[in-house]
This record gives structure tokens, sequence and C-alpha cells, in this order.
């Protein structure tokens, strides 16, 4: 299991410190993808490759309507004690809270019920190879396209402005 410098981590706990609790999403958003682009030598390997953080580093945030995204100032003030908590030695778990975090800011939640665990609200993406809408659960995290196929794995990516737009969705 790869490392995190901690010279690296508590740079990045210093910068989200500086974060207040009216700081746009959006801003928020650029601050972990800066930080990830900035570090990308150290972000290499597990558990980040099982994160998909190479994915996440080249995300185009400005096709991204991160203000019709469901994060609230309560996710925010979760997001920087989480941070704040975290010591560099877990990995694992600030790999799956960062990609976590940036799903939750880059896509909109819509009204669809888990057809796995059955829990209400899925969010939106797009399948990277047949631009098809598919819905992915936030509890258990499988995921379907609209027309009930499943998910290949790795196979979504995150909805820009447009094609939400052209989805009928924000
Ligand atoms: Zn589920």
């Amino acid at each position: 299991m790869h490392t995190l410098p901690l010279k690296i981590w508590h740079e990045f706990q210093s910068v989200v410190e500086t974060l207040s609790d009216e700081t746009p999403s959006r801003q928020v958003l650029e601050v972990i993808l800066f930080w990830i682009r900035s570090n990308r030598k150290h972000l290499t390997g597990e558990p980040f490759t099982v994160y998909g953080f190479d994915s996440l580093a080249k995300i185009d945030e400005r096709e991204i309507p991160v203000e019709y995204s469901s994060f609230k100032v309560s996710d925010l003030i979760n997001f920087k004690s989480i941070v704040l908590k975290r010591q560099a030695r877990d990995v694992d778990s600030i790999a799956r809270f960062l990609r976590d975090t940036i799903e939750e800011l880059a896509t909109v939640e819509v009204d669809e019920q888990c057809p796995r665990c059955e829990s209400e609200g899925m969010r939106a993406f797009i399948g990277k190879y047949n631009g098809l809408l598919a819905y992915q659960c936030n509890v258990c995290g499988y995921s379907n396209y609209s027309d009930g196929s499943r998910v290949e794995n790795g196979g979504l990516e995150f909805a820009s402005e447009r094609q939400l737009r052209e989805l009928g969705l924000i």
C-alpha cells in the first residue's frame, strides 16, 4: 500500500482549514482538484488507482454544474472536520473520502430508488462509452443505466451542465 508524504497531507489540511462555512461549493471542488493535480506523483498506485484519481485529475470542472449539487454547508463542515482528523497514514480512507466528496460536488441527485438496496436518491452520471444517462446509489454504490441495463466497471463519467440541461435534470 502506498503512503502519503506527511508534508503533502499537511499542506492540504492547512488549505482546507482556511475554508469558511460560506465557501462556495465550486471553490471546495477547485481546492481538492488543485491539490490532486499538484501532487500527481504522490497519488499513483493503490489505493488511488482504485478510486479513479487518474480520471478525477482530468475532469473539466468548468463544465460541471457544481452549483446544482446537493453539497450543503453541513457537508462542508463535515468535510473540514474529517480532513483535519485524518492522518497521512490513513491513505485508503483519504482516497475514498476525497473521491466521494468530488462525486458529491460534481453530480446532481435524482428521485430514483436503488434497485439493489432500495435507498431513495441516486446521483446522475453519463456513460463514458454510450453517452446514456446512468444512476448511482448514494448508499451502496450500485449503478445502472436509465434503461435498466448494468454499468460496466469504470464506465461512468460526470455529466456536464449541457448534458444535464438536455436531459431536463437541471
Ligand atoms: Zn443502493
